[in-house]
């Protein structure tokens, strides 16, 4: 055994004992450890953390209120500049209805992400939380991030706390990670010049942890970033995570290359994703829940990514358009979701916000039976407006 080696087995072994591990070590396993190895030492914190070999997921549905933005971020697809012709906001009967849909198959969540547009201001927002909690309080509202608050804070005049304090107030459960993208200043520069820096979109998250809601955090590789730069997107979070405790998450994507200003391809390969998953396991000794993307990388990437540390595969999304205007074309059912969770030799359970199981399905007979629960139910991104229950999907029962 060289030196090099017998030094990566040392920090799997710290990482798999939930030993923290340094950024140049995160790097040195992310670039150089054996797969399996690397896997296997991520797999054993998922053991240790959540022993019933319980895999999650979530039904939720992500609204998107307008798709009118100033931001004009290089990677996006799916906004418009104000003023374009395509450009369009929901009213709020249209919110509340796709909710009402949400709420009749099955859905606990709702994600409402949206553009930055000129008008929206903290009034806004207070309006949107507190129409649909008023309507849906079964519904938990895990939605926007700090781009948006930050954003509405701006077009209303006041302090971002103010801005917090009263979104909490109006309904805002907790905060989804969006506008991540990657945090460090030479690749976010690079996709989104006119967002706030990686550190603004942090800070944000840490005053938002103070003031009573919490997050998840998430992250697109595939833009050209280099390695050292994806480990310190990580380290930037875990930093934060040392103060408040406040990322309830990590969930990293692939970039979609289709319909945008950057286009160009996805740079971050299958392997890379699932080497990366497993190095944010070990290195977030400090973040309860790792989820995959299926979504983005595919079904058997997701599969695979159960085997790599990842202990929640996320939502079934009824709703998606702003990832699938970008060209992410995977779908799936709750039947699909729930036969990759159980093939992998995990037990699938239906979670909530807070990862609270709702449903444990130790046996087929478990199962839910509803066929209507399908990804892209409806989506302005897919021809036809969404997949209904039509979807080609493989047969999982
Ligand atoms: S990613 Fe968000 S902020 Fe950026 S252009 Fe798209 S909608 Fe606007």
């Amino acid at each position: 055994m060289t030196a090099r080696s017998s030094e990566i087995d040392s920090i799997l072994q710290r990482g798999a004992d939930g030993g923290r591990i340094s950024p140049e070590e995160a790097l040195l396993l992310y670039t150089e450890a054996p797969f399996h190895a690397l896997g296997e030492a991520a797999d054993a914190v998922r053991r240790r953390r959540y022993p019933d070999g319980i895999v999650t997921y979530l039904i939720d549905r992500n609204i998107n209120y307008t798709n009118v933005c100033v931001t004009a971020c290089k990677f996006c697809a799916f906004y418009r500049a104000p003023k374009h012709a395509e450009g369009w906001s929901h009213p709020m009967e249209e919110i509340l209805r796709r909710c009402a849909e949400a709420v009749e198959l099955g859905a606990t969540q709702v994600m409402l992400q949206g553009g930055h547009h000129p008008e929206y201001g903290v009034e806004y927002y207070e309006e949107l939380f507190a129409t649909v909690k008023a309507a849906y309080p079964q519904l938990a509202i895990h939605s926007i991030g700090p781009s948006e608050i930050l954003h509405m804070a701006k077009v209303s005049g006041v302090s971002i706390e103010e801005a917090i304090v009263r979104i909490k107030a109006a309904g805002l459960d907790s905060i989804a990670g969006a506008g991540a993208e990657m945090l460090p200043d030479r690749p976010r520069t690079a996709i989104a010049p006119l967002k706030e820096s990686g550190a603004r979109w942090l800070e944000v998250m840490e005053q938002a942890h103070r003031l009573g809601v919490e997050s998840t955090a998430t992250m697109m590789m595939g833009t050209g970033e280099t390695n050292a730069e994806r480990i310190e997107h990580l380290r930037m979070i875990r930093d934060v995570q040392d103060r408040t405790g406040g990322f309830r998450a990590f969930i990293p994507w692939t970039y979609q290359p289709e319909n945008n200003h950057l286009k160009g391809r996805t740079q971050a390969t299958t392997l890379e994703y699932l080497r990366l998953i497993a190095v944010a396991r070990l290195f977030f000794h400090n973040v309860a829940h790792l989820q995959a993307s299926w979504l983005t990388t595919g079904k058997e990437a997701g599969q695979l990514s159960l085997h790599m540390g990842v202990d929640d595969l996320g939502s079934i999304m009824l709703e998606e358009n702003v990832i699938s205007s970008a060209g992410a074309r995977h779908r799936s059912n709750l039947h699909e979701l729930i036969w990759m969770i159980r093939s992998a030799g995990r037990i699938p359970a239906q979670r909530d916000t807070l990862y609270r199981h709702l449903a444990v399905h130790h046996t087929p007979a478990d199962d839910p039976v509803d066929d209507r629960v399908v990804s892209h139910f409806s989506s302005i991104a897919l021809p036809g407006g969404g997949a209904r229950a039509s979807l080609p999907l493989v047969d999982s029962r």
